[in-house]
C-alpha cells in the first residue's frame, strides 16, 4: 500500500530569496561567523522594535546562556524558570553551576503562574537566598501574563529574561514579545517561525550589554593584535551563512505569522464540534503568532491523547504531546519547584497539531479528517 505523505509538525518553509542572499556570502567568500549579513539580519531584527539592540548568535541555548552570564549569574546562584517548557531554557542554567527553581503555569496563558513566581522570591529572601535572575518563557507563541510578571520582578528587582524562542512575530499590547524584559532571546532553529538553519540572538534595551555579548561570543578577544585574553570566551557568534538565510526570512515573517493564525483558525472550526477538545485562546491584551497549535483533550473524553497521536501517526502525520515539565524531567528531579499541578495536567492532555506553514488546504483537511475519524464525527 502506497503511504501518505508525511506531513511534519513544523518543518523550514524557505521564502524564496534565501538562497540568493547564501549565494552572496559564498561569491563573497565570507564562510564565517563574520560578514556583512550578520550585521544586516541583526539591523532587520532590530526593527521589530525600537530601541533595541541585538546579537545574533549560534542558537537560542547561547543567548539565554549570554543572558545569564550578563546578569550576574554565579555558581550556587538560584535561579527561577518556568517549568512548562523545553529543556533550553533550564540547561544554561545548569552550565553556571547554578540551581534553577521551577514554577508552574497560570491556566489561562499556560506560562509562569504569577502568584507562585511571588511565593518562591519570598520564601528565597526568608531564607537569604534571593533569586539572581527569572527566566520567563512565552510557550508555543503565547504571552505569558507580562504585566503581572513584570510588576513582580522589579518590585523585588530581580533582572528578568524572556524566552521568546517561539514567539517571534508575538505580542502584548501591541509590543513584539522578548523586548519587555532585562534581556530577551529568540531561536532560529529549524522548527521554529523562522529559521537560519541554525541559530539565536540576545535582545537588551543596553547597547553596552550587547556590545559585551558580541564580545563573550568571540571568545573574549582584547584589542590587541595578537591574541590576547583577560575574560573566559565562548564561540557563540552565528554563522553569516545562516544570518543569510535569516535575512531572507525576516522577509516573510508577517506572511508566517499570518499563516499560523489561519491554521489554528482553521482547526478550531472544522474541530469545534468535537466538545472533548478546546484550544488555547489568546488572553484580551494578547496576539500569538500561534507557532504551533495546540489542543487539550477533556479530562473525561474516552480517547486520550496517546490515541489521538498514534491515529495520526498511522496515517504518516506527525503531531506532539506537549512540553513534559521540567520539574518532572529525571535530570531536574532535585531541583525545588513550585507547582500547582496545571502544567502535568497540560502534559497529560494535550497535543500539537501539525503547524507547518507550507501545509496546503488539502493537507490541513486531510488532518482534520483524520482527528473526526476517531471522534466518529
Ligand atoms: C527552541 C527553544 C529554545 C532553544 O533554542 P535553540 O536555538 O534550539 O538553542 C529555548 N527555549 C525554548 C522555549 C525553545 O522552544
Amino acid at each position: 500500500m502506497k503511504e501518505n505523505k508525511k506531513i511534519w509538525l513544523s518543518p523550514p518553509h524557505m521564502g524564496g530569496r534565501e538562497r540568493e542572499l547564501v549565494k552572496e556570502a559564498f561569491d563573497a567568500n565570507w564562510i564565517a561567523p563574520v560578514g556583512p549579513h550578520i550585521s544586516n539580519f541583526e539591523q532587520e531584527l532590530s526593527k521589530l522594535s525600537q530601541d533595541f539592540n541585538i546579537a545574533a548568535l549560534s542558537s537560542g541555548t547561547a543567548a539565554i546562556h549570554l543572558a545569564l552570564i550578563l546578569a550576574g549569574v554565579q555558581k550556587d546562584d538560584n535561579v527561577i524558570c518556568s517549568s512548562f517548557t523545553f529543556s533550553a531554557s533550564v540547561n544554561p542554567i545548569k552550565y553556571l553551576g547554578a540551581n534553577p527553581i521551577f514554577i508552574d503555569s497560570d491556566k489561562e496563558s499556560w506560562n509562569m503562574c504569577p502568584e507562585l513566581l511571588t511565593k518562591a522570591i519570598k520564601d528565597g529572601i526568608k531564607n537569604n537566598k534571593k533569586p539572581k535572575a527569572i527566566i520567563l518563557v512565552h510557550l508555543y507563541g503565547m504571552p505569558a501574563k507580562l504585566d503581572e510578571l513584570i510588576g513582580v520582578a522589579s518590585s523585588f528587582e530581580i533582572p528578568l529574561i524572556e524566552d521568546a524562542a517561539e514567539a517571534l512575530g508575538s505580542k502584548y499590547k501591541n509590543q513584539q514579545l522578548g523586548t519587555f524584559a532585562d534581556f530577551g532571546i529568540y531561536s532560529f532553529n529549524g522548527n521554529k517561525i523562522i529559521t537560519t538553519s541554525g541559530g539565536g540572538a540576545l535582545v537588551c534595551k543596553n547597547k553596552k550589554l550587547i556590545e559585551k555579548a558580541k564580545f563573550l561570543a568571540t571568545q573574549a578577544r582584547d584589542e590587541a593584535p595578537h591574541y590576547e585574553h583577560s575574560e573566559v570566551g565562548y564561540n557563540y557568534r552565528m554563522s553569516n551563512v545562516c544570518a543569510a538565510i535569516g535575512v531572507g526570512q525576516l522577509e516573510v515573517l508577517t506572511e508566517r505569522v499570518t499563516r499560523k493564525r489561519e491554521i489554528f483558525n482553521f482547526y478550531k472550526n472544522e474541530l469545534s464540534m468535537i466538545k472533548e477538545i478546546t484550544f488555547l485562546e489568546e488572553l484580551e491584551v494578547s496576539f500569538s503568532n500561534y507557532w504551533l497549535t495546540t489542543i487539550l483533550l477533556d479530562k473525561n473524553s474516552t480517547i486520550d491523547r496517546e490515541q489521538l497521536r498514534l491515529h495520526l501517526e498511522k496515517d504518516n502525520i506527525e503531531s506532539r504531546p506537549l512540553w513534559k515539565p521540567m520539574h518532572l524531567q529525571p535530570v531536574f528531579k532535585d531541583c525545588k519547584s513550585y507547582v500547582n499541578g496545571v502544567s502535568e495536567d497540560l502534559f497529560n492532555r494535550g497535543l500539537c497539531l501539525p503547524s507547518g506553514t507550507a501545509m496546503t488546504t488539502e493537507d490541513l483537511k486531510r488532518i482534520v479528517k483524520k482527528v473526526k475519524e476517531l471522534y466518529e464525527v
